[in-house]
């Protein structure tokens, strides 16, 4: 069973009428990526390096940054790895950062915000990254002019040649997307933060989180909007949040434009089953007449009949 469950995650994904879609894993640690690896994730679209930086009194330097992405490049071998520069913020804690406290972390100095503050930690993020031969993915950005700032940064440490992209997960960011597109490399979706922040509902709080569902048709047209800003410049479009590991979803979004997913890698099997059974151009009209739905819930019912149909 494993042998087969190995032969069907060979070759690359493309859906029935040839499209290729990128498989990727988001990982967390070493184990995430050798769990990766044998499920056949292509790369991985999300490496979380908070796992790094939490927990400790003082940060990681380069040294211990680098040594830590070598191992799991070690572990991908060929299949490239997007690392995202830390994001942390006044959710997550780390005490070295004299981040204060709010009283709304989600609007405060999170993402990019905090490495901009801290001039030291964004150079030796940027600087592990680009010596590992790592993609640099920046979260939370709201402007162009931050990332025009983390491009600076990684050109004076001789990465003007790394492959710097943007974590779509504002709506600002998604609807800017064309701007950003004309300066990064890449896009990538992060609808768990997209989402909140479109629909106004804290992620974390129980009150409202029961109500948050990234099939809503205005997260959608953030979605569609940012694959049309990319699409201007030829900018490849990621998904690396819940929504990716949807199987309801999925179709949507490739039919939206979206060329790469990157999912735990206890969903790379389900998720590849999707994508192998889908037409592109099928779901390209499904996923147009989501963006017209007037709730969540009508957009996953629909979703449900369309998958019904691909079986
Ligand atoms: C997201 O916001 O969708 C995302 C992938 O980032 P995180 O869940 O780590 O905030
Ligand atoms: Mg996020």
């Amino acid at each position: 069973r494993r042998a087969e469950a190995q032969r069907s995650a060979d070759g690359p994904c493309r859906t029935v009428d040839g499209a290729r879609i990128e498989l990727f894993a988001n990982l967390g640690s070493r184990a995430d990526a050798e769990a990766a690896v044998a499920a056949g994730a292509e790369g991985c679209g999300l490496l979380r390096t908070e796992f790094l930086f939490l927990d400790r009194a003082t940060p990681p330097d380069e040294a211990e940054q680098r040594a830590a992405y070598t191992a799991i490049a070690g572990v991908l071998g060929d299949r490239p790895l997007v690392l995202r520069l830390l994001d942390v913020g006044g959710d997550k804690p780390a005490p070295y950062l004299n981040l204060p406290a709010e009283d709304n972390p989600a609007l405060g100095v999170r993402g990019v915000r905090v490495s901009l503050a801290d001039p030291a930690l964004l150079d030796t993020q940027l600087a592990a990254a680009i010596a590992t031969g790592c993609r640099i993915m920046v979260p939370m950005v709201a402007s162009v002019g931050e990332l025009d700032m983390v491009i600076a940064r990684a050109e004076a440490l001789g990465g003007a040649a790394a492959s710097i992209g943007v974590m779509v997960e504002t709506p600002a960011a998604a609807m800017t997307a064309d701007l950003l597109a004309s300066r990064a490399a890449f896009l990538s979706i992060g609808t768990n933060d997209l989402t909140q922040y479109a629909l106004a509902m804290d992620r974390g709080n129980p009150a409202v989180a029961g109500g948050i569902d990234g099939l809503h048709p205005a997260v959608l047209r953030l979605i569609a909007q940012t694959c049309a800003g990319a699409a201007r410049h030829a900018r490849p479009v990621g998904v690396c949040g819940g929504l990716a590991a949807d199987v309801l979803a999925v179709p949507i979004l490739l039919g939206l434009g979206v060329t790469e997913l990157s999912v735990p890698p206890s969903r790379l099997a389900a998720i590849r089953a999707v994508v192998r059974r889908l037409d592109l151009r099928t779901a390209r009209d499904h996923a147009r007449a989501m963006l017209d739905q007037p709730s969540a819930a009508a957009v996953r019912a629909a979703a449900a009949c369309f998958a019904g149909e691909m079986r």
